[in-house]
């Protein structure tokens, strides 16, 4: 079992609470995609032996690629890797790409889960998020991709906007549950360095939500969606029964994963790979035939941690069995004790040799996580 996530490096505008890896800069479109083409073909072997059983097409913005493009990037997968029959294939997409025509080619292409970054419907935190679409145009095209067929479909929030305060985070909860889709994903907003945010908060010019705020916003979010049915099964993920992300899930559990495209990371279970965060470079280098990719070979202490980390997050949390399988690894009396305290804090339950993060918790989960880090230092 294995996934593939294509990183799709291109956007149409520069949204300005995000770090990822983008061009608005779209001229050599083609010649990146010819080099991704390229890397599936030179990393056919990454993954011996594994049905790929996910692809995540991610970016950027993917769903302004040309379908010919797609349709080349998934073909060049079939022809080098074994595509489990149910391999689910998902496509992140902006509102306003997406047209009647698109979706058509995206459902005979094979892609059978969207993702659709709404972020919110409020128009002034839209053009203040410098989104290049409307809420309006979010409910059309979701009603159109529901139209369509895409009986799975991931909604994309942000909370914790500077300036939103409860009651709109409310009527975005009440808009997408209105839509009623199988998925939700809702992040709290981070100032990131190196963004026009995190350029405006350097400058005194924005002032991140307050702590109790951003903690308010985040039980709200959990309350409200839970009620409506969803499983809040990760942090910042909810999802209806039978429709966690597969991909996703799979990343938490240390399943390997092939990353094509420049910026993208891979993980073969011994060690990370990170490709060249430059589109140009990337394609130089991959039409010498070279990856152009740091490699960090992880300790067993490096791979615990990460383990810690990711599972504390989930709502089936870190199962002490898989450690003692995996990693031979138990927790230390000076850890145990820890643990101890958690739990009469009431922030975490253990359950058989399961540790899961209770409702406060959840608010500490990453402060949590580092408390619990094994030292990795040589
Ligand atoms: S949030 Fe998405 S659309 Fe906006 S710049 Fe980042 S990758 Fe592009």
């Amino acid at each position: 079992m294995a996934g593939i996530y294509l990183h799709i490096p291109f956007c149409r505008k520069a949204c300005h609470y995000c770090d990822f890896h983008f061009s608005t800069n779209r001229q050599n479109e083609s010649e990146v995609v010819h080099a991704m083409v390229r890397e599936i073909e030179l990393r056919r072997n990454y993954l011996p032996g594994e049905a790929i059983e996910t692809i995540y097409i991610g970016g950027g913005t993917p769903s302004l690629l040309k379908p010919s493009h797609l349709e080349f990037l998934l073909n060049t997968i079939d022809k080098n890797f074994i595509v489990s029959s149910s391999c689910e294939i998902t496509l992140e997409a902006n509102p306003d790409d997406l047209s009647e025509d698109s979706l058509l080619t995206f459902r005979d292409l094979g892609i059978n889960r969207l993702s659709i970054g709404i972020q919110t419907f409020n128009e002034d935190l839209l053009r203040y998020l410098n989104r290049s679409h409307s809420g309006s145009q979010a409910v059309d095209t979701f009603r159109l991709a529901r139209s369509h067929g895409f009986n799975n479909i991931n909604l994309d929030l942000i909370f914790g906007i500077p300036g939103q305060t409860l009651q709109m985070v409310d009527d975005d909860l009440q808009q997408v549950l209105s839509l009623n889709p199988e998925h939700i994903s809702a992040y709290a907003l981070t100032i990131e360095e190196r963004t026009v945010f995190g350029n405006w908060f350097k400058k005194g010019k924005l002032q991140p939500v307050a702590e109790e705020l951003g903690a308010a916003l985040f039980q709200m979010v959990s309350d409200k969606l839970t009620a409506a049915g969803y499983r809040h099964y990760e942090i910042s993920n909810y999802a209806r029964p039978g429709f966690l992300s597969r991909h996703n899930s799979n990343y938490w559990k240390q399943v390997p994963y092939l990353g094509i495209g420049p910026g993208a990371h891979s993980f073969d279970g011994i060690s990370r790979q990170a490709n060249i965060s430059n589109n140009h470079l990337y394609v130089k280098n991959v039409n010498q035939g070279v990856i152009p990719a740091t490699v960090e070979k992880l300790s067993r202490e490096n791979r615990i941690n990460e383990y810690i980390m990711t599972s504390l997050r989930t709502d089936t949390g870190l199962d002490t069995k898989f450690l003692q399988k995996n990693y031979d690894f138990h927790f230390s009396p000076a850890q145990q004790q820890l643990i101890r305290n958690w739990q009469s804090l009431g922030l975490l339950t253990v359950d058989d040799s399961r540790l899961i993060l209770t409702r406060q918790g959840k608010l500490l989960a990453d402060r949590l996580a580092a408390d619990l880090f094994l030292d990795t230092r040589e």
